[in-house]
């Protein structure tokens, strides 16, 4: 009669398997840092189990696997199922963004005999968090003759590195005394670059130091950085946290955590009565905005893609008749419940760290508002679901009623028709430079997703 939830560990899970393939989320998670290095990893991966670009084919069909890319910063990966896909698809749905500084248009500039990049930062972020820390550069710059310049810089052994600094607590009387959202401003996030100036130089002589390195080492000027996307973020790797290894820490497990066992339980999906889909995309920390987010039409035009090349016609009303008939797991992290910060969470529906895949029926805040919230219909086969496939699974509210929300890309998958709900791996310190997620949890949700893609419900 009653309703009781088990520590994973306590189970008679495979250890050894679950350490396997976290140490393969762990590399991805070197590797692809940013929106671009994740989609040439995934295109990677993808290729070596047999994927192909979709526009290799003229015709589909069933068990063929295939993959597109949306602008470099989104894909979308799938497996033909038997079905027509008007008769509804299995989607797993993650961003692959995360929460970073970006550099300003035009970032350079000396002060104080010493060179900083000034930044704009991107998504939610606890302002604080970012100082004294080594940080990394990556990302792109296009050149005017559309010559792509790819930047990695700060995360191997000997690299440099780069930092933004804070105040000595010595001298932080005043700046301790401020709201926490005002002790380091967006404004005060400079990061810093360089401190020698150029030989027989007077004015700005350690910028134009740094000007002629990045010239000599990339081939760029400073308007160069008008068409760039350098992205922060934190040069730390992943690593196991604990002396029993439970744990990985790592920047960016939002969302990667979820994109990683969607990609590996896709890749390893080879027959399914309905077409698996995992829709993998950007700007999900800025409220999937423009055409590489979830609220692009990018989906759908995949979706008709397919229906053209299998031959059951892409018509809208055959598109219609997919998404409504279509599943959707919004795959997104939640909060675990943290001991040392209690007082915002409901411990009775909360995250549990090490107890599954986190099932959230809505998200959102101030009484459900942005919320898709899951029918109950779609909560029983999801029950059945993980409950058949000896799923470790729980729901979870990412807090008190009152403390404040958060949204995925659940409402835009669902306006479109599809049913949808949210799940996936409770994150410790979500959107922290260093989160922290259970390596069985991680296991769970690819075990998840892979139930899912294999049944239809
Ligand atoms: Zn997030």
């Amino acid at each position: 009669m009653k309703y009781e939830l088990k520590n994973g560990w306590t189970t008679d899970i495979d250890k050894e398997i679950v350490c396997k393939f976290s140490e393969g989320y762990k590399s991805f998670l070197d590797i692809a840092k940013t929106e671009r290095e994740a989609v040439s990893e995934i295109v990677r991966l993808a290729e070596s189990c047999g994927f192909k670009p979709l526009s290799d084919y003229t015709t589909l069909k069933e068990g063929d696997k295939v993959y597109a890319i949306n602008k470099l910063k989104g894909i979308i990966l799938a497996v033909i199922g038997e079905k027509e896909a008007s008769e509804g698809v299995n989607i797993v749905g993650a961003h692959i963004d995360a929460p970073r500084l970006d550099l300003k248009p035009n970032p350079l500039y000396e002060d104080g005999e010493l060179a900083y990049f000034k930044t704009h930062y991107y998504g939610g972020i606890k302002k604080y968090q970012w100082t004294a820390l080594p940080l990394a550069l990556h990302g792109v710059v296009i050149k005017t003759n559309g010559e792509t310049v790819n930047v990695k810089i700060g995360d191997e052994g000997d690299d440099i590195t780069f930092v933004i600094t804070d105040l000595l607590p010595h001298l932080a009387r005043e700046q301790m005394k401020k709201p926490a959202t005002e002790i380091i401003e967006g404004e005060s996030l400079n990061l810093l670059i360089g401190s020698i100036p150029a030989d027989e130089e007077e004015k700005d002589a350690v910028k134009t130091n740094i000007l002629s390195i990045l010239n000599e080492k990339y081939g760029i000027c400073e308007e160069d950085f008008l068409s760039a996307e350098l992205e922060i973020v934190p040069s730390a790797n992943a690593k196991d946290v604990g002396f029993d290894r439970g744990l990985i820490g790592a920047y960016g497990h939002d969302d990667r955590v979820c994109a990683y066992p969607a990609l590996m339980a896709i890749l390893t999906t080879d027959a399914c009565e309905k077409t698996a889909v995992c829709l993998l995309t950007d700007k999900e920390e800025v409220g999937s905005m423009g055409n590489t987010g979830a609220r692009s039409d990018f989906l759908k035009l995949i979706l008709m893609e397919i229906m053209d090349k299998t031959g059951e016609g892409a018509t809208e009303l055959n598109l219609l008749r997919a998404l409504d008939k279509s599943y959707c797991l919004s795959a997104d992290v939640s909060a675990a419940f943290d001991p040392n910060f209690p007082a915002p969470y409901e411990k009775r529906n909360a995250g549990k760290t090490n107890y599954g895949i986190t099932v959230a029926k809505y998200t959102g805040a101030g009484g459900k508002s942005g919320s898709s919230d899951a029918s109950a219909e779609l909560m029983a086969k999801i029950r059945t679901l993980f409950n058949n496939n000896n799923i470790l699974w729980h729901v979870a509210e990412l807090g008190k009623v009152d403390a404040g929300g958060g949204g995925t890309i659940a409402q835009y998958v669902a306006n479109l028709g599809v049913e949808t709900v949210d799940c996936g791996v409770s994150v410790l310190s979500m959107h922290a430079p260093y989160e922290v997620v259970s390596k069985l949890d991680v296991y769970m949700t690819y075990k998840a997703f892979h139930s899912f893609f294999g049944e239809n419900i």
